[in-house]
């Protein structure tokens, strides 16, 4: 059976969600072989073993420590060369898919990003993703090389699939360009404590409905009795609600969380953008003509000053 790379993200050997969805669409289409980089690269072969991973090849270098690109890439080809795979899989985080773009340069492949979902064909791995502002759903290939595809959080179902996850060591010999960049300094954001937006699995989201900074409590509060991130619309982010970092949509984050609950957003075409590949849709709107209720699963209309906060009670009180 063809052997698929899975680039591993991690945390210091601490394998994220992404990664396991990850194996569980490289099982469709071959065997996962995982790339782990960089500290603690073989503390994640358990995990990587339990959910598939018939053999994890890790490397740790100081090149790996300031998150830079360049000499992941230069790791990956290495994998690449030592394997021969039949396709290339990453996490589409902002910087797997810069990995993921010089890497497919590099060893003269297409490359398809933001994929949702993957199935084997015929001719190589089918990989589907919303197209136009989630108008469309399309499915393609790689018709030149070996496929280089990033896949959406939550595009998958984490899955336990025992395989030997045999741990072998990768030789990397980095490029010129790998140590051409330097960080100079990092300022941590302050953590909220709620998960990543783009991997969580539930998003509530806050619009201009809202109407104020001081407001966004109620949408937190929410979002904190789920366990959820905070999301929000342009239009509170332009109006300094909210951060830009939290934004959805066409010119912010692209979330595909299994539960997406939006609060007085109107549900304009570049907001579903970066939504509409949720799994479940709820909104609550006063305005029984907005146009979020064509797309949603559970719609309230009613003010959301009185809907959101009854809804927190109620969950919490369970
Ligand atoms: P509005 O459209 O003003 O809707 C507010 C909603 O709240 C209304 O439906 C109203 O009925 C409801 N409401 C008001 N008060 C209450 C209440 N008390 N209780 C319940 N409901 C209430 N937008 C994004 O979100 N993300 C993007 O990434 C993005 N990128 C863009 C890129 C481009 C190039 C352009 C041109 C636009 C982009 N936009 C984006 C903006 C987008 O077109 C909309 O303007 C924006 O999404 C509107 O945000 P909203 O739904 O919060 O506000």
């Amino acid at each position: 059976m063809a052997e698929v790379l899975v680039y591993v993200d991690h945390v210091d050997g601490a394998v994220r969600k992404p990664t396991l969805e990850l194996l569980t669409l490289a099982r469709r289409i071959g065997e996962p072989v995982a790339v782990a980089l960089g500290n603690g690269a073989a503390d994640t072969a358990a995990a990587l073993a339990e959910h598939g991973a018939v053999k994890v090849l890790t490397a740790d270098a100081p090149e790996f420590a300031d998150y830079l690109v360049v000499p992941k890439v230069d790791a990956l080809q290495a994998a690449y060369d030592a394997v021969s795979p039949a396709a290339m899989l990453l996490p589409s985080s902002a910087e797997s898919k810069e990995i993921a773009a010089r890497l497919a340069l590099r060893i003269g492949s297409g490359i398809i990003t933001d994929a949702v979902d993957l199935e084997a064909g015929d001719e190589g791995p089918v990989a589907t993703q919303s197209a136009f502002a989630a108008s469309f759903t399309t499915k393609s290939r790689v018709s030149k090389g070996t496929p280089v595809i990033t896949v959406k959080p939550n595009s998958a179902a984490v899955e336990a699939a025992p395989a030997a996850g045999a741990v072998e060591a990768l030789s990397v010999s980095f490029s010129e360009k790998a140590t051409g960049t330097k960080v100079l300094s990092r300022t941590p954001r302050e953590s909220t404590g709620r998960p990543e937006l783009t991997e969580a699995a539930i998003v509530v989201s806050g619009g201009r409905g809202v109407n104020g900074a001081e407001n966004f409590g109620i949408i937190e509060a929410l979002a904190d009795s789920l366990g959820a991130a905070v999301g929000a619309s342009r239009a509170a982010v332009d109006a300094g609600w909210y951060p830009h970092t939290n934004q959805v949509g066409q010119t912010g984050k692209s979330v595909s969380p299994q539960l997406y609950v939006a609060s007085g957003i109107s549900g304009a075409i570049q907001h579903r953008a970066g939504m509409q590949t949720s799994k479940t849709i709820v909104a609550i709107n006063k305005d029984s003509e907005a146009p979020i209720f064509d797309l949603v699963d559970y719609g309230v209309v009613g003010d959301l000053f009185a809907v959101v906060p009854q809804l927190t009670e109620e969950i919490k009180a369970r």
